[in-house]
């Protein structure tokens, strides 16, 4: 069911929606924001100026430093008395980002997040287990307040324990499981391991995101799970879950595009790509009130396509994305994602879906080694067995990215799991910022 309106508004009406709410955004964000008035008069730019939606391209990019460097009200367009919720981001280093949402941010932001349910499917009929963290992350928030406002029946059981997580899902008859993808794996692990089959479970539909997700991995979750698998994705800096979702379609994330312009340029000149094109994904929010976000780089890697999709939406939709510049390594002179690795995974019988890829220095050339964890570790008394499946992993990931890795097979339930994101990368390499 298509939740707004806006979903579906004819492309002219929705880009005069768009300018005028952008004009407006630059206004404010020029006004009452120190830094963007700064960042504006360095490149001589006044909000006037902004007459059609590509003179936002004058705009300089906003990115995640600019947030740690004004930590943790420095961006905040509204006084502290409006900001009605906090959310941060966990920084790996250093301080966090910090967000505030207003009175109207937050029913937007419900309003986004129940297109996402609404568009995956989900109904007053159904009951919903979010198993993405609360507290300070967005994700699990900003996914209740969507479920709820469609109707649903929330289970706020949070992250983590995974044995509860699969007694709800059986006891309360979960129809509708929110989770991150690579723990959604796990979580079919842990049901082998407990003898828990999928028909034990009325699940029926999966509204994931909070990380990248791979067609193989998808199409796992689909056959271990027997459910229709939707993403979604969001960041904090823009509001959290709700910036984009998949429609029943399969076939791409919808934008809200009444509320996030998006744009599409190459990482490396910061130039804006022609639709269609595979780039970095810059978002600009058109309604946010608390921190407005002028041309934020999310680092996501993605494309754009306006065709038609069959579900009747008309906003723009993003390809899933397929990694994040910054998680993208450069081993020997070759761009690599992990999600190119974990895809060549997911077709070799006999592995796992947890994986994790070490890089590391030796003799000043790059080396990689992937460890995979093996289904059955009976093998590992197999030298055989182990040299042929080690074999077939090299091949394949020499096909796919043109780089010899070293393969190490572990035993079942070696790697860590976690809730959250998994962590996939340990880059050993000193000189990896060159
Ligand atoms: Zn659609």
């Amino acid at each position: 069911m298509i939740w707004n309106p806006a979903e579906k508004m004819n492309r002219p009406d929705m880009a005069r929606l768009q300018l005028e709410r952008l004009q407006m955004t630059v206004h404010r964000a020029y006004e009452r924001v120190p830094f963007y008035r700064q960042r504006l008069d360095e490149v001589g730019i006044r909000p006037e100026q902004i007459r059609s939606l590509t003179d936002l391209e004058a705009v300089p990019f906003t990115l995640k430093n600019d947030l740690r460097d004004h930590y943790p009200y420095g961006l905040f367009a509204e006084p502290l008395r409006n900001i009605i919720r906090f959310h941060s981001s966990s920084g790996t280093t250093g301080k966090p980002i910090v967000v505030g949402y207003t009175r109207q941010d937050m029913e937007n932001w419900t309003d986004c997040c129940a297109r996402v349910a609404s568009a995956a499917g989900v109904t007053d009929q159904d009951i919903c287990q979010i198993s993405f963290g609360y507290g300070m992350f967005t994700g699990g928030f900003g996914i209740h307040a969507g479920v709820e406002r469609v109707g649903a029946g929330v289970i706020p059981i949070s992250s983590g324990n995974s044995e509860r997580q699969l007694m709800f899902m059986q006891d309360f008859g979960t129809t509708v499981l929110v989770a991150t993808p690579s723990y959604v794996l796990h979580l079919t692990e842990v049901m082998r391991s407990l003898e828990i089959g999928r028909e034990d479970l009325k699940l029926r539909v999966g509204m994931f995101g909070g990380e990248g997700h791979t067609p193989e991995m998808r199409a796992l979750i689909e056959q271990r799970l027997g459910i229709l698998d939707t993403q979604n994705y969001g960041l904090t800096e823009i509001c959290g879950p709700g910036v984009s979702y998949e429609c029943l379609e399969n076939c791409g994330m919808h934008i809200n595009e009444d509320h996030f312009y998006p744009e599409i340029i190459n990482p490396e000149t910061g130039t804006v790509l022609p639709e269609g094109e595979e780039g970095e994904l810059v978002l600009t929010t058109l309604t946010k009130e608390g921190i407005p976000m002028l041309r934020y780089r999310t680092k996501d890697i993605t494309r754009l396509t306006r065709e038609p999709c069959h579900c009747g939406r008309t906003n723009v939709r993003m390809e899933l994305v397929r990694g994040r510049s910054d998680d993208m390594m450069v081993i020997r002179g070759v761009n690599v994602f992990p999600s190119q690795v974990e895809s060549v995974l997911m077709t070799i019988k006999g592995i796992g879906p947890q994986y994790q890829i070490i890089v590391t220095t030796e003799q000043f050339m790059d080396k990689m080694e992937v460890q995979v964890e093996l289904v059955d570790g009976q093998l590992l008394e197999s030298y055989a067995g182990l040299e042929k499946l080690t074999r077939e992993i090299k091949q394949k990931i020499r096909i796919v990215l043109q780089i010899d890795v070293k393969v190490t097979l572990l035993n079942p339930q070696t790697l860590e799991r976690t809730a959250g994101k998994a962590k996939r990368v340990v880059d050993l390499r000193e000189n990896r910022n060159f």
